[in-house]
């Protein structure tokens, strides 16, 4: 075998007898006849003769029968948006961002006409939109400027099971806002929850209505477990790919579920080697990625059909759970995990760890194998590690940083005691965002909440108040243009493309852009410079710089510098100051701030964590500062500190004399 890795074990030979051979063959099919076969489509009927009779319905069926493409249709042509527009929330953008591309193509439209999509810095919308794709963040923004949400006929809050914070606050919002409409006989708000592994009972309660089930169609999945425990699931993947590979039929198309856009990059990269290696034709595999920061025009890739006599595989990460269905898998390699992002009230911090997946995901996943016809999925990890995983995942806001919630909430006018949470968050959590708005002075007292002028303002930005509240300091410090540039250019994804094969030369072209004081002022230089480029598609491809995300990030600065014009904040520059930035960077990001020990590691200020210095820093390997702030820490094997700039430990007193710190 060309590819002499270990084989992982699995506790039943990976053998299938294809009955379905070619059943799959000709994917071609109009989107008429696409969508009548959808389960959904059987129960229009019924769903809209419930909706007639109760304003609220809760409706579960399994992912892929159709619930967030059809139902909004069945909605407008029942006439529902007559008087106002149909909203969807989606947790995740590029959901939003794929399926109204698809309903617009359903409806042989585009994008912006009767369908559009509101994702945070991107609005496709007009006046003729009917359907509205959105995220559960913005809807949650528009609620502070209206809290009735008005221009809303009906709502459908999807995914409910994914149980993010702002989910959770909406549940709470649209309740109200329904009765609130009832009582001041405005126009009626319907209701839609749905979701494909809700607990209805929950739900049921929470919105005092009863559940309603479509009937799915799905085909069995023979699920396999590996005998052993695998050190490495990315390792264990690829080798159960290729043996998928050698022995299923071809048109048996495969989703690998992995934890980021990191780990799929490589993966594939490797596939497509091992491909090439193993073929002396033309490669008879196509691999696609999906995940929340791949470029827009490549987010549908992986719903083209492939030529006959060639294998699709997608990597995936759990954007392929339930939000978005890709046709044709027979074959799912589930890797166990996800990453997940979690607050740790005590210490203040955000940490992004990859954590194990809960059974309920779990087998959501391997439901992905039996869509189209019977599959099989392959589990890295053994039966004995999946019953220790946990039953379901812990809804968001029993984990999470609540602090820009609980700002939100407060510019509703709405303290967090006593709102009507379907699960009320822990009052450590809600506690610990109280101090760090106070911190923030974006509230009075954090024993008797009360919004400030500067809270308010605030939460006009749609970012993390601590971002927010860069851009509000920035004039005091002279560094209103810079900040805005680096706040825009922190809100984008990854600038630097680094995973190619002519990673060397990369490195050197980003040398250019280095500076000593660290990674801000290096992004910070990249940005500048992009913003004069006057050929920016070359001067990005030829210093691996990610084109998309400094466009996206340019977008994100002026609406940033529209909101600040909005708020009369002073557009000045500090030039060449780095310590003006550096300093006004310490007024929002004070709790990420880390010293340098004796044994050569760093200990955060709040919380007292051991980390290093992210690999990817270019503080990262030269001389230790002894006192650094960073972005973000992530967990993997160590805890990294991301995004790493020196700072003066004497400035804390100076910039934040609020927080009383040990600095021993
Ligand atoms: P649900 O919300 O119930 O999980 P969806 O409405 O998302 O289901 O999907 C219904 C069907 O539409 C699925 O079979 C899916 O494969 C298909 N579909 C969704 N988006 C696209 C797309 N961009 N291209 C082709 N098919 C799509
Ligand atoms: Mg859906």
């Amino acid at each position: 075998e060309q590819n002499c890795i270990k084989k992982p074990n699995y506790n039943s030979p990976p053998k299938l007898q294809s009955p379905y051979k070619n059943a799959l063959g000709s994917k071609k099919s109009s989107v008429e006849q696409e969508r009548r076969a959808l389960p959904v489509y059987h129960c229009r009927q019924r769903i809209l003769k419930e909706l007639e009779a109760n304003d609220t319905l809760l409706i579960m069926g399994e992912t892929g029968s159709g619930k967030t493409t059809q139902i909004p249709q069945f909605l407008l042509q029942a006439g529902y948006a007559n008087s106002g527009i149909i909203g969807i929330t989606q947790p995740r953008r590029v959901a939003a961002i794929t399926i109204a591309k698809r309903v617009a193509q359903e409806l042989a439209s585009t994008v912006g006409d009767t369908v559009g999509y509101t994702v945070r810095f991107e609005d496709t919308t007009t006046e003729r939109t009917r359907i509205r794709y959105l995220t559960d963040g913005i809807l949650l923004r528009e609620a502070i400027a209206d809290r009735l949400l008005r221009r809303y006929t009906a709502i459908m809050l999807d995914e409910a099971h994914e149980r993010t914070v702002n989910a959770d606050v909406l549940f709470g919002i649209v309740k109200e806002a329904q009765q609130e409409r009832r009582k001041h006989k405005l126009t009626k708000l319907k209701l839609i929850i749905t979701s494909a592994t809700m607990d209805i009972d929950h739900f049921g309660k929470y919105f005092n209505v009863k559940g309603m089930y479509l009937e799915g169609r799905t085909h069995p999945v023979r699920v396999l477990h590996a005998k052993e425990t695998q050190e490495d699931y990315i390792h264990a993947a690829l080798v159960t790919l290729f043996d998928i590979h050698r022995h299923e039929p071809i048109n048996h198309d495969v989703l690998i579920f992995l934890t980021g856009q990191e780990e799929i990059e490589a993966l594939a990269q490797q596939i497509r080697q091992l491909a090439r290696i193993n073929n002396s034709g033309p490669s008879d595999v196509r691999v696609f990625t999906l995940y929340a920061q791949l470029a827009q025009g490549k987010q549908l890739e992986c719903f083209l059909p492939v030529p006959a006599n060639t294998r699709k595989i997608v990597l995936a990460t759990n954007i392929a759970e339930t939000s978005i269905t890709i046709p044709g898998i027979r074959c799912v390699i589930d890797c166990g995990f996800v990453k997940e992002k979690s607050f740790n009230p005590s210490s203040g911090l955000d940490l992004l760890k990859t954590v194990r997946i809960s059974q309920a995901q779990a087998w959501q996943r391997s439901g992905r194998a039996g869509r189209d016809a019977p599959g099989v999925c392959y589990r890295t990890y053994t039966k004995a590690t999946m019953e220790k995983f946990r039953s379901a995942a812990q809804p968001e806001i029993l984990r999470a940083n609540l602090t820009a919630t609980v700002l939100q909430l407060l510019a509703l006018g709405i303290d967090c005691a006593s709102f009507d949470f379907i699960d009320a968050p822990q009052p450590e959590g809600v506690q610990s965002a109280h101090l760090a708005l106070e911190q923030l002075g974006a509230i009075k007292s954090a024993v008797a909440p009360s919004i400030t002028t500067t809270g308010r303002w605030m939460a006009q930005f749609p970012l993390d108040p601590r971002y927010a509240k860069l851009l509000l300091a920035a004039p005091t410090y002279g560094c209103m243009e810079e900040m805005l540039s680096l706040v825009a250019a922190l809100s984008s994804d990854n600038v630097f493309i680094g995973h190619t094969d002519k990673s060397e030369l990369a490195a050197l072209a980003h040398a250019k852009f280095h500076s000593k004081h660290g990674d801000h002022l290096t992004l910070l230089n990249v940005f500048s410079t992009f913003q004069k480029t006057e050929k920016p598609k070359i001067w990005c491809h030829d210093n691996f710089l990610n084109i998309r995300n400094l466009n996206y990030a340019r977008n994100v600065r002026n609406q940033l510098a529209e909101i600040s014009a909005r708020l009369n904040l002073a557009f000045n520059s500090c030039g060449d100051n780095t310590d003006a930035v550096k300093k006004c960077l310490l007024t929002g990001l004070f709790d990420n701030i880390a010293l340098l020990q004796k044994e050569g590691h760093y200990l955060t200020l709040s919380g007292r964590v051991k980390a290093k210095i992210h690999p990817s820093s270019v503080l990262h390997g030269k001389y230790k500062p002894q006192c650094i702030l960073f972005t973000e820490m992530v967990q993997t094997e160590h805890n990294f500190l991301r995004q790493v700039t020196e700072i003066c430990i004497d400035w804390i007193e100076e910039v934040v004399p609020s927080i009383k710190c040990v600095l021993k």
